[in-house]
């Protein structure tokens, strides 16, 4: 399997190459020359995720020197569950697939551990360590800095936008010692977004640092979340028949992507709803065919505040014609008013607690046809837990929600950060520094 990238007809890269550069030097994103298509009913008999995943991602990595290293990496980054939980009141409701049981307590914890632990098993012959560079708007600063925390032979520069992160997610971002430092950007995502991707192309900075990304533009990112739409799907297949429809919480598009892509693979999804909050520039597209990027809006649920999602390449790339991409796949566009009451509403059926983004996926399968939602198995993605997000979401359900245990121990621990413009001299001045 070779990955090329999505705005030239360069030379195809091995998957190595592909994790190891994130981003393709044309700026482009990397993805697999074809999908390989396997059979579902080869992972019939197969539960948890871990199992699926090994099977899942050995095409992926045919042929490159990390093929052999496969089953210890997917043991390492799959070493928490992903449940899927029935409804507790209707038995014909839709399921929940909860994805943040992992260290960070959101589903960046999958991407984020596979990637550290395939560039931890690569060779590094130039000797220097590999600098990790991430834009986070919330979640992934956390996973990432979780994942490659104290391993040798990295470092990591966290940066978010200054005052665009709760207060929790902040303490989460700057709870890190060692070998992560976390930078306060004056200005908004799509600033520290930019950033990175002039830090790629700044020949100062790629002379002194080893540079590596890992949003979720980075393919090793993006594989692993394969797994848990593959596992979920057979498993609704084995159990109930039929496909498995899934409502994605959506920002920058990756988490999506990996849905469409184990589709496209042949595992048994049908519909799959994009669920934006007011950023909209994805839902405005599939509306009327015109690709508007624009600068994010600040919502409650801000993992997906995006004005201009990477991924769109890669959506784009799968399907190079509009007809195909929007046939069994939609996008809506969910704003804060509607958020808050759905975790109203959600916590009043059911006592359950949801996180904002989980909150906008809810909704969106709420406002689905009444026929569409009947005639299938609808799979609800919860992508962070909801004591992440308290001031937001204890409030409106009226109680406390306690914490994973992972995640009190990361918020006890002392902070540190520093803050720096929304340039690239900043940028390099303060990496030069750290
Ligand atoms: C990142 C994130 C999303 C959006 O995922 P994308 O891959 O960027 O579309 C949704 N929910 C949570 C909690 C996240 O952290």
């Amino acid at each position: 399997m070779r990955y090329r990238s999505t705005r030239s007809e360069a030379a195809a890269v091995p998957f190595s190459t592909a994790i190891r550069q994130g981003l393709a030097p044309d700026g482009g994103l990397y993805v697999p020359e074809a999908l390989p298509r396997l059979e579902p009913t080869a992972f019939a008999s197969h539960d948890g995720l871990a199992s699926v995943a090994l099977p899942l991602l050995g095409p992926f990595t045919a042929g490159d020197p990390l093929a052999d290293q496969l089953p210890e990496i997917v043991a390492d980054a799959f070493n928490f569950p992903a449940p899927l939980v029935a409804d507790p009141v209707d038995p014909a409701g839709p399921s929940v697939l909860e994805l943040f049981h992992g260290p960070t307590a959101a589903f960046k914890d999958f991407g984020a551990r596979f990637l550290a632990a395939c560039l931890q098993r690569l060779p590094n012959p130039d000797g220097r360590p590999l600098t990790v560079l991430v834009a986070t708007s919330g979640d992934t600063g956390g996973a990432v800095a979780a994942a490659f925390h104290r391993r040798p032979g990295f470092r990591v520069a966290l940066l978010y936008p200054q005052g665009g992160v709760s207060a929790l997610q902040e303490r989460q971002l700057c709870c890190w010692d060692g070998n992560v430092s976390t930078f306060a950007v004056r200005g908004h995502f799509d600033d520290c977004q930019r950033l990175v991707k002039e830090a790629f192309s700044d020949r100062a900075l790629r002379e002194t640092f080893a540079l590596s990304s890992a949003n979720s533009i980075n393919v090793g990112r993006l594989l692993p979340q394969l797994a848990a739409f593959a596992a979920a799907s057979v498993r609704i297949r084995a159990e109930q028949g039929g496909d498995a429809s899934f409502v994605v919480p959506s920002g920058n598009l990756g988490h999506a992507v990996a849905c469409l892509w184990a589709r496209e693979m042949g595992f048994p999804i049908g519909d799959v709803v994009l669920a934006h909050n007011a950023n909209r520039a994805v839902p405005d597209f599939f509306a009327d065919g015109n690709w508007r990027p624009r600068p994010s809006i600040a919502t409650i649920a801000n993992a997906m505040d995006v004005g201009d999602p990477s991924n769109m390449e890669r959506l784009r790339a799968l399907y190079p014609d509009r007809k195909a991409m929007i046939l069994r796949l939609t996008a809506v566009s969910i704003d804060d008013d509607a958020i808050r009451a759905r975790i109203r509403a959600e916590h009043r059926r059911s006592n359950r607690a949801l996180c904002p983004h989980t909150a906008v996926a809810a909704e969106a399968w709420h406002r689905l046809p009444t026929a569409t939602r009947e005639r299938r198995h609808w799979v609800i993605v919860a992508t962070a837990h909801p004591a992440k997000f308290p001031e937001t979401v204890e409030p409106l359900i009226g109680r406390r929600i306690e914490p994973p245990a992972s995640l009190s121990d990361l918020l006890s621990r002392p902070t540190r950060r520093s803050e720096i413009a929304a340039d690239i001299a900043a940028l390099r001045e303060a990496l030069t520094a750290a």
